[in-house]
């Protein structure tokens, strides 16, 4: 199962931010970089070791979106931020 450290995720969501990535598949709205997060033995984002379910809500429609939901989106959009979020998410 994939692992992801939280700073690694805010700084991919940073970059789909500056590519226009960063929206709501639902209503179209921008996203922010506010990622809620609750311990779950089941989430792969970690911080300080501690697994998380990590996701943003749409500010206008209230939609959680699942970081990995973002991220495989923004990958189908567009091949290059693809890239380079793998790089982020994985150096
Ligand atoms: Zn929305």
């Amino acid at each position: 199962m994939a692992e992801w450290e939280l700073g690694r995720v805010l700084r991919a969501l940073g970059l789909l931010e500056e590519r226009g990535l960063l929206r709501c598949a639902w209503c179209g709205a921008g996203l922010r970089r506010a990622v809620c997060t609750e311990p779950h033995d089941g989430g792969f984002v970690t911080l300080n070791g501690i697994r998380l379910w990590a996701w943003v809500e749409c500010p206008k429609c209230g939609y959680q979106w699942a970081l990995w939901k973002l991220f495989r989106l923004a990958c189908a959009r567009n091949e290059t931020a693809c890239r380079e979020l793998k790089q982020v998410l994985e150096q």
